[in-house]
């Protein structure tokens, strides 16, 4: 598993700076080439305008010289009558006029040139008055004289806004021209009458001087950018006329209009999605990191565990180990997963446990504090593992198996194994010990039971001889039997303890066997004056075996009594206190006797050492056998109100 940081995840995140070029590319592309697209088309619409512009104002300027020369045709047929006076020439000009001609004032010239008719009258003020002052017009109507066909003036200003031309039209009869025609254009009517109405709304046509001016336009609106124009010669009139048409703006076709919002929605779409497409994958790549991270984590944690990990299904098929299990079976992961029970690592001589053990986990009835089980390694080699089973939950929350740790205690049970049989052979050796000693000791044991049968035996005898009643001597008799009975059980008691493997423990309630003691020892308490003072927890209750806890007892109370015989009688005191503290039982027997020199508190256990010189130097050698046998402590310290006293600690329960 590499880190995040690793060279390889480094050259990943490169790769995927590749990928990313690739859509921008794309993306760019596709803009470009919409751009493009769009640009082409644009163009060919704009030829498209150009060609129909151009063909347009060729048909208008041709259209225009036909109007023209119509014109130029009527006023030449002009019948002489008409030119008789006014009246006549009248109804001419407004024939002539009627037909939309663009023609705004006709005048006939004599063929002196001078001004015969004229209508309306007013209307030119280069030509009303002074007829013969009117040099473009004197210079037309001389050409058109002279040549006998229509000559066109040069255009001059009307008022301020408007410009005018002329045609001169010869009239001629049997072959001498007898008048001129004046036919008088103005620019802008020219144009308003001559020019189509859907010519007119697709341009703005002008008329232009020769100087660049503009002498004319039929117009919608009233400036306009003029690059876009197309302009043709204007001939006639001629005199450097020109015809200038600039297409108005028209909105573009709905089609073409639709198609370039749609290509820019599309390219937004498209710009949105791989935002968003960028977005998401940056976040996934994000989380996919983060993944890495964890699962890096967790494996290498895996990796360290020295506790092996094992997944089942529900229907016990192995779908996890890791290393640990496996170093711990020599079995690996490929080879573990997916079998079924039996597995290869279950012992031979352990199947049926193993199984029905198995069978519980997978019913959810496994040991929750875990359980012990054999199984065997691949080398053939048992080891014991401790398994804790805990349920397998899935991302949904729902359990989908069972996962098991195990580990190893084969070394444990090994070491636990080789301590319990070294226990085992050291309390033997202990009891084979203590049996030496209680050889050694079993007179001293036995000692007070016999003398106590020999006394009571005596008297009986000596009752006998007086031969009292038979219901004299049987007390003491029976006393007899009963140290007889109690020395044969300190005989047994003793055997036993001897013997590794039997012991008689049962649940003992020590304040009892306190009192069965002290009663052993009643005569001496009595003939003594000793005050016994008893603080005793009832309640505390023991393993132990009561025959020699109560021997026991019995020692350390002789011993206690007996240190006080030089003790003044009026400080004669016994007190002994049970009770339970932290898991054991104690027990303290305190007298207030002669005390123990320090010179000897060392080997005051040892057997056979006494201060006494009728002592046997046994007794609390025995107890203290006895309370480790129980698993217990003896001790003693210094009575601080003088005496001694001596401790018992006993667990309360067994281990
Ligand atoms: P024995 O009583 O036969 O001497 P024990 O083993 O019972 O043997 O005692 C060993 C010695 O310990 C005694 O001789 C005595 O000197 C000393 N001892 C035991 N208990 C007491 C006691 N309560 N006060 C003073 N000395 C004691």
């Amino acid at each position: 598993m590499e880190s995040p940081g690793s060279p390889a995840s480094t050259e990943r995140t490169g790769r995927w700076r590749w990928l990313w070029v690739l859509p921008r590319l794309a993306f760019i592309l596709f803009v470009g080439g919409v751009g493009l697209l769009l640009w082409i088309s644009d163009r060919a619409d704009g030829e498209e305008r150009r060609a129909t512009l151009i063909s347009d104002i060729l048909w208008l300027e041709q259209n225009l010289r036909f109007h023209l020369m119509r014109n130029e045709e009527v006023l030449g047929r002009i019948d002489l009558t008409h030119t008789a006076d006014a009246k006549a020439f009248e109804s001419f000009s407004r024939t002539a006029f009627g037909f939309e001609s663009g023609l705004r004032q006709l005048i006939w010239l004599g063929a002196d040139g001078t001004v015969r008719q004229a209508h309306p009258i007013t209307m030119d003020p280069n030509l009303v008055g002074d007829a013969g002052e009117a040099v473009p017009s004197r210079q037309s109507f001389r050409l058109a004289r002279s040549l006998g066909k229509p000559v066109y003036g040069k255009a001059y200003p009307y008022f301020t806004n408007d410009w005018q031309f002329e045609v001169h039209v010869p009239v001629s009869r049997q072959g001498s021209v007898v008048g001129v025609v004046v036919g008088v254009y103005r620019i802008r009517d020219l144009l308003g009458d001559s020019v189509p109405w859907w010519l007119a709304e697709r341009y703005r046509i002008s008329v232009i001087g020769d100087s660049g001016k503009v002498l004319g336009t039929r117009s919608k609106v009233e400036s306009m950018v003029t690059e876009e124009g197309y302009q043709v010669a204007f001939d006639p009139p001629g005199w450097g006329l020109a015809l200038h048409a600039v297409p108005y703006h028209a909105p573009k076709p709905l089609a073409s209009a639709l198609l370039s919002a749609s290509l820019v929605i599309l390219a937004l779409i498209v710009l949105w999605s791989l935002w968003i497409l960028r977005r998401h994958v940056l976040r996934r790549q994000a989380v996919e990191e983060e993944l890495q991270r964890e699962h890096a984590f967790r494996k290498a944690m895996e990796d360290s565990l020295d506790t092996g990990m094992r997944a089942r299904s529900l229907d016990g098929e192995i779908i996890y180990v890791n290393p640990a299990f496996c170093r711990m079976i020599g079995w690996s992961a490929a080879e573990l997963i997916g079998r079924r029970p039996p597995m290869p690592y279950w012992a031979d001589d352990y199947l049926d446990e193993t199984r029905a053990m198995h069978d519980r986990v997978l019913a959810g009835e496994g040991p929750e504090e875990g359980f012990e089980l054999r199984f065997k390694h691949r080398n053939g080699n048992l080891l014991d593992v401790l398994i804790h089973e805990a349920p397998l939950i899935d991302a949904r929350g729902q359990q989908s198996g069972w996962m098991g740790s195990m580990v190893d205690i084969t070394e444990r049970k090994q070491a636990e194994e080789r301590t319990r049989q070294q226990q085992d052979r050291l309390q033997s050796t202990a009891r084979l010990v203590a049996m030496g000693e209680m050889a050694s000791s079993i007179a001293h044991e036995l000692n007070q039971p016999l003398a106590a049968i020999s006394s009571y035996c005596t008297g009986a005898a000596n009752l006998l001889r007086d031969q009292k009643p038979a219901t004299d001597v049987l007390p003491a008799l029976d006393k007899a039997v009963e140290q007889a009975r109690r020395a044969g059980q300190v005989i047994r008691r003793i055997y036993s303890l001897a013997r590794p493997g039997e012991n008689r423990f049962e649940r003992v309630r020590l304040a009892e066997h306190v009192d069965a003691a002290l009663a052993l020892m009643d005569g001496d308490i009595r003939q003594k004056g000793i005050r016994i003072s008893l603080e005793l927890s009832r309640q505390v209750m023991i393993d132990g075996d009561p025959v020699l806890l109560e021997q026991a007892l019995f020692n350390l109370l002789r011993n206690a009594i007996e240190s006080m015989r030089d003790t003044a009688p009026d400080q004669r005191q016994l007190t002994i206190a049970l009770n339970c503290a932290e898991g054991y039982a104690s027990l303290t027997i305190a007298d207030r006797g002669c005390g123990i020199d320090a010179g000897v508190a060392g080997q005051l256990f040892d057997p056979l050492f006494t201060t006494k010189a009728e002592g046997m130097g046994m007794g609390l050698a025995i107890c203290r056998s006895v309370v480790e046998n129980h698993r217990g402590r003896l001790s003693f310290e210094a009575n601080p109100e003088g005496g001694t006293v001596f401790h018992i600690l006993l667990p309360l329960t067994p281990k």
